[in-house]
């Protein structure tokens, strides 16, 4: 068992920093808001620290998960930093989802401390991270750094994979949005349909759940998308600021996105509706609460 060490308990870290102590490795807890951090020991055991740094002080290996690049930046670097508490063997793990350029230069400022660093975003959402079945997207540079988290983040994946160098697991988690993007997107406008054509919704997703249409999304969103619950999930701010990444990313690649352009532009009348935090299946409100 680790000495391992956890920063940021979001609605995704706070779980996966649970499934760690459930593991029998021994947890220390970092969270800007200190009082979420005391909460978790009281419920969970392990240790809280009052800084990123005494975090990866006590630690052999660090996770964080907080919200984006300017947040990571934030609780890596400075006196109070992450980094300042890592030294030589030990490897911090990033599970925010952000730019692969972020990865690659975290990569670097670890390596010259001898430190190994993975960039392993996440996806499955709260639930994923809730039941320990989340798919993980890594990048690094270091194979020893990538084999020695592995067994460890077992206890919350469904599937851990190295994908390339650093960056590549971000990279990665990039696909993965634009296909959700996609997806949502041509769920709202089927469930509408059917809807308009004096269908039950649920009796034609009960059917074509089973066909070649069925995904994660219609499984499991569909049903609320139908009585226009969005209260939940995974925050359409969240899914703008990955979007915004990938179209920085396709301006270096030369890929083409134009339907995640799209539905971009759909979230942000979202956003306008009253919905950044609604889960990204509220595309659908598009059409239901005009
Ligand atoms: P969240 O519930 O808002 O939690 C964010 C965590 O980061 C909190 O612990 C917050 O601390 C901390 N934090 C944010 N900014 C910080 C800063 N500048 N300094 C120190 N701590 C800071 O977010 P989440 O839903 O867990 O998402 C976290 C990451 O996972 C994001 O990159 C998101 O895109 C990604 N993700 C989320 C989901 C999902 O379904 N939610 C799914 C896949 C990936 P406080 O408690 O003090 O605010």
């Amino acid at each position: 068992m680790a000495n391992v060490g956890y920063v940021g308990l979001g609605i995704m870290g706070g779980p996966m920093a649970r499934h760690l102590a459930t593991a029998s490795h021994s947890v220390v807890v970092y969270n800007r808001t200190t009082a979420k951090a005391e909460e978790w020991v009281k419920a969970h055991g392990g240790s809280f620290a009052l800084t990123p740094r005494e975090v990866a002080e006590q630690s052999d290996v660090v996770f964080m998960c907080v919200g984006n690049d300017d947040d990571v930046r934030s609780v890596v670097y400075g006196a109070d930093g992450v980094l300042a508490g890592m030294s030589k063997g030990k490897t911090l793990v990033d599970h925010t989802t952000a730019a692969a350029t972020l990865a690659r230069e975290l990569s670097v400022a670890c390596a010259e401390k001898g430190v190994g660093f993975v960039d392993a975003p996440v996806s499955g959402g709260q639930a994923g991270a809730e039941n320990g079945q989340l798919t993980i997207m890594c990048g690094s540079d270091d194979v020893a750094a990538y084999e020695r988290i592995e067994p460890i983040v077992d206890a919350y994946a469904k599937r851990c994979k190295q994908l390339g160098n650093a960056g590549s697991g971000q990279l990665a988690k990039m696909v993965n949005q634009i296909c959700i993007a996609g997806i949502a997107q041509g769920l709202s406008e089927a469930l509408n349909f059917a809807k308009r054509a004096g269908l039950n919704p649920d009796d034609v997703v009960d059917v074509i759940s089973k066909g070649a249409a069925q995904s994660w999304q219609m499984e499991n969103r569909s049903k609320t998308m139908v009585r226009d619950e969005f209260e939940f999930g995974f925050a359409v701010e969240w899914m703008r600021k990955d979007l915004g990444m990938c179209f920085d990313e396709a301006k270096r690649n030369g890929a083409q996105l134009p339907m995640t352009e799209m539905v971009d532009k759909f979230y942000e009348e979202v956003v306008a509706m009253g919905g950044r935090r609604w889960d990204t299946s509220s595309l659908i409100a598009r059409f239901t609460k005009k």
